[in-house]
């Protein structure tokens, strides 16, 4: 009750005040007109004096009620209710009960605000939770995604976002088949919510496409339930960890242990032969001995050659070759690389052009392996080119783009378009062109690695069956 209303007691306290007086000194009206004038100035005298007390009595409560207005406007402040001094009169009684319940609410004002208090502490705590359990999922590179109890979706990293096609940073407890679309994965995180053991851990390989255009993956998915003392999992923890490429390269290192087997074993198998037709004495003159031990030369030429390029390959691949950087001239090393081959195209009666810049471009790259990218190129220009032919070598240099690029482009016997796209894999030959010259399927493999893995730079193609090819490679200029 606010303390100006405590006035609104005072006059009907005054009024019935004054009117026990008037009653008092009234009861002698009746007699003062029917019996005795004393009787009357008595009773006079006695209404007068009821009428002053009751009108003190009034002026009192009235001047009462003001202190404790003004008491009560000083001591109620927010936060601070002082209890009010209750007067020795009928006013008492109601201050003192005003004063209970002023201390009651104040008990009451007091709990909420500590429950307030704490509650505010416990949504500290839950904030600085989420946030360091979503720092934490962050920094792990598998996808990760946390349910509840309901099956919703509570935390998510952005690698889950990304693998399975969902903004992280929208997520409010959506229901998790409603985040994932792979039906399949959904029911397998509810079904380990559903086992009933807050222990539950299930690992699976899991595969699925984001959209029927997207390449299929495969995951390791571990499912772990969110175990809370002795009841059913609070949610399950989802880990996808993509082996997609893992499995790849096992594939790819399977199929190249089988290539690399099949390759060596065929000029093992044609030394062997022609060792033992040595040893039956079948090379029965001078002649066909030569001819034999040619053969064999050849051979093991073949094969220290497959083994060099496998060695050098792989080495690239796997980034064990240390690449020796530094400011060469690419015109230089085409030119030292054409006097190489020069012998070998003369052989073939190959007439060689040279459309080169001048020495000062230079790129950064390792001489050796840059030579021996040239050298690779220049050689297959010239093994399949027929007699006759033109190998052109040219160097261009686009400062604008600060690019260095180096062609080497001949009239042989082309590429055919379905096989383009597979003439850098590792073993691959043109059907066509096997006849026209002896290989490895390796050379090509070698300088894409030299280029691109080791480089940095790009490596092109352009060829068309029966009219030459243009094989070359981009560096940025130093
Ligand atoms: P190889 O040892 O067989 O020459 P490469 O990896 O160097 O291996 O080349 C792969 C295949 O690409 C070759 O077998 C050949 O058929 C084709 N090829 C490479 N260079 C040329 C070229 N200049 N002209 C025509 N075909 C080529």
């Amino acid at each position: 009750m606010r303390p100006e209303r405590l006035l609104e007691y005072i006059p009907p306290v005054c009024v019935i005040g004054g009117g026990i007086a008037l009653a008092a000194g009234g009861s002698g009206i009746p007699s003062a007109l029917g019996s005795t004038s004393a009787v009357g100035v008595a009773g006079l005298s006695l209404m007068l004096v009821g009428a002053t007390a009751g009108l003190l009595a009034n002026v009192m409560l009235r001047r009462q009620s003001r202190n404790l207005a003004k008491q009560a406007s000083e001591s109620f402040s927010p936060g601070n209710l002082q209890p009010l001094e209750p007067p020795a009169n009928i006013l008492g009684p109601l201050v003192r009960s005003i004063n209970e319940c002023l201390a009651e609410s104040e008990r009451i004002v007091q709990g909420a605000q500590e429950q307030v208090r704490e509650l505010e502490i416990q949504l500290k705590v839950a904030t600085s939770q989420r946030r360091q359990a979503q720092a934490i999922i962050e920094s792990i590179n598998d996808a990760v995604l946390v349910t509840n109890a309901f099956d919703e979706v509570i935390l998510a990293n952005a690698s889950a976002g990304k693998t399975l096609g969902f903004d992280p940073a929208t997520i409010d407890r959506q229901p998790v088949d409603q985040v994932i679309t792979d039906a399949a994965l959904a029911t397998a995180i509810r079904d380990v919510r559903l086992s009933g053991n807050p222990n539950e851990r299930r690992e699976s390989e899991h595969r699925f496409r984001l959209s029927p255009r997207d390449p299929e993956r495969v995951f390791k998915l571990t499912l772990s339930a969110i175990a809370q003392s002795g009841k059913e999992p609070a949610g399950v923890v989802a880990v996808f960890h993509d082996m997609t490429r893992e499995n790849e390269i096992a594939r790819l290192k399977n199929e190249f242990v089988s290539s690399v087997s099949h390759e060596l074993r065929t000029p093992l198998a044609s030394i062997r032969a022609y060792v033992e037709m040595l040893i039956d004495g079948e090379a029965q003159d001078a002649k066909t001995a030569r001819e034999f031990y040619d053969i064999i030369h050849a051979e093991a030429d073949r094969l220290g050659r497959l083994i060099d390029n496998i060695l050098s390959i792989s080495r690239i691949e796997s980034g064990l070759v240390e690449v020796k950087k530094a400011p060469v001239c690419p015109t230089v090393i085409v030119k030292q690389a054409l006097e190489v081959i020069g012998p070998q195209a003369k052989l073939k009666n190959i007439s060689i052009e040279e459309q080169l810049e001048p020495a000062f471009y230079q790129v950064n790259a390792d001489r050796e392996m840059l030579y021996q990218a040239v050298l690779n190129l220049l050689s297959n220009a010239v093994k399949y080119t027929r007699e006759g032919g033109t190998v052109t070598a040219r160097v261009s240099v686009d400062e604008a783009a600060k690019r260095c690029t180096v062609r080497v482009i001949d009239t042989g016997v082309g590429i055919p378009a379905k096989d383009l796209p597979f003439v850098f894999e590792k073993f691959f030959r043109v059907e066509e062109n096997k006849s026209v010259a002896k290989g490895t399927g390796l050379g090509l493999s070698l300088v894409k690695n030299i280029i691109e893995t080791a480089h940095k730079g790009r490596m092109f193609v352009e060829s068309e069956q029966g009219r030459g090819s243009c094989f070359g490679f981009e560096l940025p200029l130093c």
